[in-house]
């Protein structure tokens, strides 16, 4: 049975005080009134270590946003898959166009930070997902095939169990501009099917695809109630508590 999940994504904001305060909020209200869904947040590097050690015995995961393409060694700034897991990190967030597009991650390189982050016991959120040309285009479904097959289908079915997948169209990220929730499904849908193609039907149907872009508290009902939305990444409405709070009461 695949999860249902809603993972925050904070992207680069909140200083490790302000993190501590989101994350302690967040504890408090879940612990009150436990979700329906696996709750996880997307924090940057420097919070990791502290909130995976103060959500511990929580129902809250934390997740990186990004690990490095290399093993270990010289190269400055950068923050290994093993250092990601080190910190009591659960998963981390591979592949999002931010980082496609800023910093010109490209498949091959997605592809090695995938490999060592399952090497290293992360669970990996993939995202893919086209830009409003590509939309305009009707490429949306080729796009999303492309990315796939380009970081993450060479894995193995044993390996796939730790993949969830992100759709992410670019043009709602950010923007305030969701994908209608016919939209979502329809390549979600047809995301699953490339998994099962891949994979076979029963890791298809196990596969967690969540939604991203423009998520919050009024659009997660419809958009989660389609068959093939696991649940959603979240940006903007993961920076505080109870927007972040509203979505995951979608799944009451
Ligand atoms: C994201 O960047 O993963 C995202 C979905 O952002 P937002 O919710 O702000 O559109």
């Amino acid at each position: 049975m695949r999860k249902k999940i809603v993972a925050g994504n904070w992207k680069m904001n909140k200083t490790l005080q302000e993190g501590v305060a989101l994350a302690t909020e967040l504890k408090n209200i879940l612990a009150a009134e436990k979700p329906n869904c696996e709750v996880i947040i997307g924090t940057p590097f420097i919070h990791l270590a502290t909130l995976s050690e103060m959500l511990k015995d929580s129902v809250i995961a934390v997740s990186a946003e990004n690990c490095a393409n290399k093993e270990s060694g010289a190269y400055t700034g950068e923050v290994s898959a093993a250092m990601v897991k080190s910190t009591g990190a659960e998963y981390v967030i591979l592949g999002h166009s931010e980082r496609r597009e800023y910093y010109n991650e490209t498949p091959e390189i997605l592809k090695e930070k995938v490999d060592l982050a399952l090497a290293n016991g992360l669970k990996v959120i993939f995202c893919i997902g086209e830009s409003l040309a590509q939309r305009e285009a009707n490429e949306q479904e080729a796009v999303c095939k492309a990315e796939l097959q380009g970081s993450v289908f060479h894995l193995t079915a044993e390996q796939w169990k730790n993949i969830v997948i992100a759709y992410e169209p670019i043009w709602a990220i950010g923007t305030g501009k969701t994908a209608t929730a016919e939209q979502a499904e329809e390549i979600h849908a047809f995301i699953r099917k490339c998994v099962a193609d891949v994979y076979g039907a029963q890791a298809a149907d196990d596969t967690s695809i969540l939604y991203g872009g423009s998520c919050k508290a009024s659009n997660a009902p419809e958009l989660f109630s389609k068959p093939d939305i696991d649940g959603g990444l979240i940006g903007g409405a993961s920076l505080k508590a109870p927007d972040f709070k509203g979505i995951i009461d979608a799944w009451k």
